[in-house]
């Protein structure tokens, strides 16, 4: 294989950057070397601008091109050719039509900026090329192979793309939804939810064909791609437009305003947000409230209201009283922070050593039994009692090996017991730390206490329902803590307070 390198360094280079010729020299002959070069040609160009396509070694490269005495071109980056794009794709053109490879040094073209849009023009050029082939000629088929290398991959809900030409158009039926979907954002106001609610009402699927989620609707309305501009990496690229300029700008202030609206409203804190779920439905459980008589009633719910979800919970649907359930969770914390040993014991106790204890005392009485049964073998092969003959010896071997398999075991069970005890340890870590906030139990922020809760408790689960307001029975409300050290759950039922709302 016959290589040619091409290095270049202007003035500016030189002097500024302390750039030399060596440098590249180096760097491409080891590449050209490395791609298996018989001969190396090198072509250079000191202290000339890459503006200026006529340049003395270019033009020999071309030359040396154009009489076929090269395989392979090793240049640092396609700036070394030319400064200019339009001259980068000349050049590039010109040496691959020639049957010449082209090897870039410092030119990751799929990983930058520059380097994908330097291809997607060779791209698109070498794609107009194919059409006007086409378009003469319906030999045009060998010409396909000259494609790819359009780091393209459009995609948008109301359009169609076509890969095979880099078309975009508009799909009239999807379109049609785009179009509603920003009218109702604009005109009547219901929100991303709303219309995603809409949609999957009246049986719209999504392109993938699934449900409208309130997500999906966001991102629609800030796509600017709807307007007719869609947004590759930093740059925009014409497509056609299925909005007006003004309503998607209208969409936009309303987003803006919703997103403002939402952000300033209070919003409530609710302890247990993250870790408690619905034992009934096993969805998490969030948090919400009602207004009743001007005051904010915090809630917890299962039920997921957006559109789109799996699991939208109980059905009816479950909202039960925080503040019980908060308080009954903080107070069993305060419990055990003040008294830790009571956990200690409680997690001990939920520890159930005895089936462990039992078998390792069983496993000694074996142990012993097999010592003993040795013991009398040798006494007897001492007094000559017995010989030591095959079935003895066999017998040996097997008390041996049962032996064995007993050790084996009581091995396995000491270390469960001690892993145990390590348990406890990280408990009593966790509790140590809780304890240091013993003296201010009282006076917390709500931040701290929500810190400590999750130090000691993993989940907490409701299971049941408040009763309804002036309910003769009284339904039950059931919680379950569960700690993190081991797990061990803890029942308890919260009670209501007289609406001293100190979690809040
Ligand atoms: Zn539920």
């Amino acid at each position: 294989m016959r290589a040619a390198i091409y290095i270049r360094v202007s003035t500016d280079d030189q002097v500024r950057h302390g750039y030399s010729l060596s440098d590249q020299r180096e760097a491409c002959s080891k590449r050209a070397k490395d791609l298996g070069a018989a001969t190396i040609m090198e072509f250079a160009d000191e202290g000339i601008s890459g503006a200026i396509l006529n340049r003395p070694g270019l033009t020999s490269l071309r030359e040396a091109v154009r009489e076929g005495r090269v395989d392979v071109i090793v240049v640092r980056d396609p700036d070394r050719l030319s400064r200019k794009l339009s001259h980068q794709l000349l050049l590039t053109e010109e040496f691959e039509k020639a049957g010449v490879k082209l090897e870039f040094i410092d030119f990751e073209w799929h990983n930058t900026s520059d380097g994908r849009l330097f291809y997607a023009i060779r791209g698109a050029i070498a794609e107009y090329e194919k059409e006007k082939i086409r378009e003469r000629t319906i030999r045009g088929k060998d010409q396909k192979a000259m494609l790819g290398g359009i780091p393209i991959n459009f995609c948008a809900y109301g359009f169609e793309y076509n890969p095979e030409n880099g078309q975009v158009t508009i799909n009239e039926k999807e379109a049609a939804v785009v179009k509603d979907i920003f009218r109702w954002f604009v005109i009547e106001d219901i929100g991303y939810n709303g219309i995603a609610k809409r949609l999957n009402t009246t049986g719209i699927p999504t392109k993938k064909g699934r449900k409208w989620h309130k997500q999906v609707i966001a991102q629609i309305i800030r796509n600017p791609v709807y307007k007719g501009k869609w947004k590759y990496k930093n740059y925009f690229i014409n497509v056609p437009a299925i909005v007006s300029e003004q309503l998607w700008e209208e969409a936009q202030q309303r987003a803006k305003d919703a997103k403002r609206l939402w952000s300033g409203k209070k919003r409530l804190n609710y302890l247990l947000t993250g870790i408690i779920m619905c034992g009934d439905c096993g969805n998490s459980m969030c948090g919400a409230f009602v207004t009743w008589w001007g005051r904010r009633i915090k809630r917890y719910t299962c039920y997921r209201g957006t559109e789109g979800v799996t699991n939208i919970g109980c059905k009816p649907l479950k909202y039960v009283m925080a503040e019980p359930i908060d308080r009954a969770v903080w107070e069993q914390v305060c419990e055990w922070i003040k008294d830790p040993h009571k956990l200690a014991e409680s997690v001990q106790n939920s520890i159930d050593n005895t089936e462990i204890l039992a078998e390792l005392k069983r496993i000694d009485k074996h142990l012993q039994d097999c010592e003993k049964g040795r013991e009398a073998i040798l006494d007897a092969l001492a007094s000559g009692l017995l010989e030591l003959d095959h079935t003895v010896k066999n017998r040996l071997t097997s008390i041996k090996n049962r032996k064995q398999q007993l050790e084996k075991r009581k091995e396995e069970l000491e270390a469960a017991l001690n892993h145990r005890l390590n348990i406890s340890d990280t408990l009593n870590n966790a509790l140590e730390i809780a304890q240091s906030y013993v003296d201010r139990l009282d006076s917390l922020s709500f931040e701290e206490k929500k810190a400590i809760i999750r130090q000691l408790v993993s989940q907490v689960i409701v299971v049941g329902r408040n009763s309804p307001p002036g309910a003769k029975r009284k339904t039950r409300l059931k919680i379950t803590i569960v700690t993190r050290f081991p797990e061990i759950a803890i029942q308890k039922t919260p009670k209501h307070g007289k609406g001293k709302e100190d979690m809040v």
